[in-house]
């Protein structure tokens, strides 16, 4: 063991995975017809939409922003871990994922608690109220983190989380020979929000790494 904890290997994610909340028939389903669209596989881990529904379930959370739906995968998660009259609003630019994600929002058993708003983050965010949520998850464009955390900064209540996807740029974080924009995106972005103080952050290497920071 490292100063810096144990090094964890593809064997103890699977031992994690084995002993942590699984997707139920519905998302396995979800995921294998968004797969036969041609919707790419980058919805969160199931270990994700755990953290996700403790991190909802602890704080009484009510309110979610999510910031890129794709199939709809994580607003299911994050929409089960609500009370009945909680919400997820989450925004979609692609027409294709925005229809995929609604009709099965629809079949599922969370059907009245996500809205699908359609369009740019970058147009949407604004129309959203100062401290209206308890929770914004960020996951779209990786250019347009540094935008969207002006929002969610200004979004969530305080006491609130901003949680952030690829945190590891999709396993190129420490790759230096690698510089396609969303890569650097990820590395800028997470050296702001390091030094964010308005945020208490920590990189949870879950999945594709995530942010969880609470607004101080
Ligand atoms: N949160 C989802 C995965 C999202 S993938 C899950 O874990 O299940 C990223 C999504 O962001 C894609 O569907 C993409 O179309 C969308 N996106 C990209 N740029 C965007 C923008 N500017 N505004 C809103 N959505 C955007
Ligand atoms: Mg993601």
């Amino acid at each position: 063991m490292s100063k810096y904890g144990v090094t964890l290997t593809p064997e103890h994610f699977a031992y994690i995975r084995a002993r942590t909340t699984a997707e139920d028939e519905f998302l396995v389903a979800l995921a294998r017809a968004a797969d036969a669209e041609g919707i790419p596989a980058i919805s969160v881990t199931p270990e994700q939409g755990a953290l996700l529904q403790i991190l909802l379930r602890a704080g009484g959370a009510r309110e979610v922003v999510e910031v890129g739906t794709l199939a709809g995968c994580s607003a299911i998660w994050m929409a089960r871990a609500l009370p009945a009259l909680g919400r997820v609003r989450t925004i979609e630019i692609e027409p294709r994922h925005a229809n995929f994600a609604e009709s099965w929002i629809a079949r599922s058993d969370v059907a009245g608690r996500i809205e699908v708003h359609r369009g740019d983050a970058r147009d949407v965010l604004p129309g959203f109220a100062d401290g209206s949520a308890d929770l914004v998850f960020l996951d779209a464009d990786k250019t347009g983190y540094a935008g969207y955390l002006e929002h969610a900064v200004r979004i969530v209540r305080r006491g609130g989380l901003v949680v952030v996807d690829n945190a590891l740029a999709f396993g190129h974080l420490l790759d230096d020979e690698e510089q396609d924009e969303s890569v650097v995106a990820v590395r800028r972005f997470n050296e702001r929000l390091a030094g964010d103080a308005r945020l208490q952050s920590v990189l949870v290497p879950l999945g594709d790494g995530m942010w969880v920071g609470v607004r101080r």
